[in-house]
């Protein structure tokens, strides 16, 4: 099932030329709406039905539907269609190809792979290869942000199987971390500046709630690491606290990004948090401070027994030639919610560099393989009785 080189590069240019920056990181201007009706384009043009989610006005997903014959099992072939800003960027929507890859913003984050999965479509129809199960495209809104596209298209659209197609250099991934947002906030007394016998300084205790946090930070790197993902982290992200140079503050609030690995749960988070509070709190009786989680993501992981992974792997090392390696990745994907809806998902996509930076690009050799690997899985998976 050869892929048609020209067809992909093409079809990811006019991706690229869409400007899809989420609105939280343009002037709000931009959405996923053009790019979204680019893109339905484009599946419509492989035959494939076409249904639109918008949650919101702007916010559209599209998802295209190849038809099985039915019998056999369903695949959704998913890409994230929004991107970061731009600012920075010479050219960010030229799609420009030097030198076998292709610039602009999301070339590599993740357009490249929308476009590997419309070429592995494209490819089944000019092999006529006749699936029994359904193959889907997904193309989802604001990953970058609140992944509204991914849980709007979750609560009509499931499947058996889906392969995210995130870049991953063509290694397969089985694993990512997620994170848990965390606001700390220790509490004091405002008293002017030269009273010291009513003022409670919420700055100085949290202080000492920081020494704490970086012990517990330094112990968390100690910790056994996951074999795919490494060892959790923290870091204190944001912090204010106080008013004014003559007075005491009488409050100061921390953020704390907390980096969980599979198995972590936000509850196990929140409570190593509080043994620390609990702990100031027993060694000082004006030490006063409350913990609350305000965002948490949940990592993912997929058993490398599982049936997709098999395939995948097989897929990848034939168009390879050899074993593609197996990895795990530090940042959070749309993958954890694909599996925590209960569709067994694996990730494998283009190699490129630049994701969120100045200057972004994606080998176009890597889309047309992962394209290739994206078609054969999705025979092995969905069943043909033709074969390929
Ligand atoms: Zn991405």
């Amino acid at each position: 099932m050869p892929v048609d080189h020209s067809y992909v590069t093409r079809s990811l240019a006019e991706l690229v030329r869409t400007n899809s920056i989420n609105p939280a990181f343009g002037d709000g201007s931009s959405s996923e709406r053009a790019v979204a009706s680019v893109l339905g384009a484009q599946l419509r043009a492989l035959e494939m039905e076409v249904t639109e989610y918008a949650p919101q006005p702007e916010r559209v997903s599209v998802v295209g539907r190849l038809r099985g014959r039915g019998a056999g099992r369903s695949l959704m072939l998913y890409g994230h269609i929004d991107t970061v800003g731009v600012e920075g960027m010479t050219d960010p929507f030229g799609a420009t190809v030097r030198g076998g890859r292709m610039y602009g913003r999301g070339a590599y984050d993740m357009k490249c792979g929308v476009a590997a999965c419309l070429g592995a479509v494209r490819s089944l129809r000019d092999s006529g290869v006749e699936l029994d199960g359904d193959v889907l495209i997904a193309g989802v809104a604001d990953e970058e942000v609140a992944s509204i596209g991914m849980s709007e298209v979750l609560r009509h659209v499931r499947t058996d199987a889906a392969i995210v197609t995130e870049p991953t250099e063509l290694c397969v991934c089985l694993a990512h971390k997620g994170f848990c947002w965390l606001e700390v906030e220790t509490i004091g007394r405002a008293a002017h500046g030269s009273r010291f016998q009513e003022g409670i300084d919420a700055n100085i205790r949290m202080g000492r709630f920081l020494a704490e946090l970086d012990m517990l930070e330094r112990g968390l790197r100690g910790r056994t690491p996951h074999p795919l993902v490494g060892p959790p982290s923290l870091h204190a992200a944001v912090l204010r606290g106080g008013t004014g140079t003559s007075t005491y503050a009488d409050r100061c609030r921390l953020e704390i990004e907390r980096r969980t690995v599979p198995g972590e749960s936000e509850a196990a988070v929140v409570s190593e948090i509080q043994e620390i509070i609990d702990r100031l709190a027993r060694a000082d009786q004006t030490f006063q401070a409350q913990v609350r989680p305000f965002l948490t993501r949940d990592s993912f992981e997929i058993s490398a027994d599982s049936p997709i992974v098999g395939i995948v792997r097989e897929a990848a090392g034939g168009v390879l030639g050899a074993a593609a390696p197996v990895i795990g990745v530090s940042y959070w994907m749309d993958a954890a919610l694909l599996a925590a809806a209960g569709i067994e998902t694996v990730v494998i996509g283009p190699t490129g560099a630049g994701a969120h930076a100045a200057e972004e690009w994606v080998d176009l050799d890597s889309v047309r393989r992962t394209a290739e690997i994206l078609a054969r899985a999705a025979v092995r998976f969905c069943g043909s009785s033709e074969g390929a």
